[in-house]
């Protein structure tokens, strides 16, 4: 990558001052206004040259971290651990950013897997997410080693110019993101860890770049029935089949599909079905996940779908438990100026990001993020790893979590968050709002 010239006028803090007509005006308007008005006009022109400054300083740190990364990326994708058991993964992340001199706490909030790393002084606080959960059985199929990597990138990076641009950057060690209820964002927020950050970001995979995803409300939970056993041939009249009541349950569910709202979600697994075919099942249990457009949909539709379940129970004379649910991911209200600012940084690395087709509105997923931009202005953008057919989820799509353009995607990512954050941090309109 070739990088701007740093010049001489970058020690100067950058972010008292208003910068916002300079940043994105052409030479020819800044030309216009410096005759207009000779002092201002120089002012802003030596401000912008110091944003600019500050931008290419990040991006030589960022740089000069670039092999450490793609290896840490690496490491985590090849050795998968699921939500709360991170242990590896979190030591690895929180190693580099100690070494790159972040102040760092692990197992924050009492959450082993957790941790917080910290530099820069500024008052602007803003944090950037890492996630590095797996998936039970599919490893990395959610790419979760390029969203720990790009984040740790985005805060070395932006830590060479924090003091300068009057930046506190926090990296925020997330676990457990594919749990479904009550994931690490959702705990990390109830007990604190979130208080005084001003905003907050993170990259996330994808099979291509989208700014804004549609991130909807869910919530996961699970049921168990409770019935009888008996020799399923011999005394069969003795038993009360729990499995029956799943079956029921799950039908109900299928003639509800009819009379939801398209944006509504109801998916799940069976987890335990029976122990042996010639014994009525006693005992049954599943996990399922309702999801709405947003909480207030989610809640309208979860009490129906528990009647489904309850339908079951009452069919088979199975006694039925509803276990969790009662941490939901919200849906993400996404901070369209931060990300207007992401836009511009990606496509000034040469990403380019695709028009809203029919799959990409159609595609709704959930994140414990969702929560996180309900407190604090927030952006999600997906970032593209040229992974089609596979898409996210898929065993293909955990091989395309370690090639070439993973790769990329982790320094872009990195690269975009850190100059978004220099660009909030000397944006004095932007600053305020976010400050406020
Ligand atoms: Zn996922
Ligand atoms: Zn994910």
């Amino acid at each position: 990558m070739r990088l701007p010239q740093i010049g001489t006028i970058s020690s100067a803090p950058l972010w008292g001052a208003n910068l916002k007509a300079a940043r994105y005006g052409c030479a020819d308007a800044l030309l216009k206004f410096h005759r207009m008005n000779p002092v201002q006009g120089m002012i802003r022109v030596f401000e912008r040259r110091g944003t600019v400054d500050a931008k290419a300083a990040a991006l030589e740190k960022l740089n000069s971290w670039h092999s450490r990364l793609l290896e840490l990326s690496h490491r985590i994708h090849a050795h998968p651990e699921i939500g709360f058991e991170e242990v590896q993964a979190a030591a690895w992340i929180a190693k580099v950013l100690s070494e790159a001199g972040f102040d760092v706490r692990a197992g924050i909030c009492d959450l082993p897997t957790a941790f917080l790393a910290t530099a820069g002084k500024g008052p602007l606080c803003i944090a950037i997410c890492a996630e590095y959960d797996a998936l039970p059985g599919l490893g990395h199929a959610c790419g979760h080693n390029i969203i720990a990597a790009a984040a740790a990138g985005a805060g070395i990076a932006a830590s060479a110019v924090a003091d300068q641009v009057g930046l506190t950057v926090k990296v925020i060690g997330t676990p457990a993101e594919e749990k479904g209820d009550g994931g690490g964002k959702i705990l990390l927020l109830e007990r604190g860890a979130f208080a005084g950050i001003h905003a907050a970001m993170m990259v996330h995979p994808a099979a291509f770049d989208i700014l804004t995803p549609k991130i909807i409300a869910a919530s996961m939970f699970e049921v168990e029935y409770t019935g009888k056993e008996a020799h399923a041939s011999a005394f069969p009249e003795m038993g009360i089949n729990a499995a029956d009541a799943l079956t029921v349950a799950q039908t109900a569910i299928g003639l509800l599909r009819q009379h939801i709202l398209p944006t509504d979600r109801i998916h799940g697994i069976i987890t335990h079905g029976g122990d042996a075919p010639n014994v009525v099942p006693g005992f049954t249990k599943a996990r399922y996940i309702v999801r709405g457009e947003t909480l207030e949909d989610l809640e309208r539709l979860r009490p129906r779908v528990y009647r489904c379940f309850e339908a079951g129970a009452l069919a088979s004379g199975s006694k039925m438990q509803i276990i969790g649910g009662d941490r939901p991911y919200s849906q993400m209200v996404h901070d369209f100026e931060i990300a207007e600012h992401y836009r511009r940084n990606s496509e000034s690395l040469g990403r380019v990001f695709p028009p809203a087709n029919l799959q990409v509105q159609k595609s709704v997923a959930s994140t414990d993020m969702g929560n996180v931009s309900l407190s604090i202005p927030s952006i999600h953008p997906m970032i593209g790893i040229q992974s089609l057919p596979a898409v996210n989820h898929q065993r293909e799509f955990t091989a395309s979590c370690a090639t070439e353009s993973a790769d990329k995607a982790v320094h872009d990512g990195a690269a975009a968050m850190a100059l978004t954050a220099i660009d909030l941090a000397t944006d004095s309109a932007l600053r305020q709002r976010l400050m406020r």
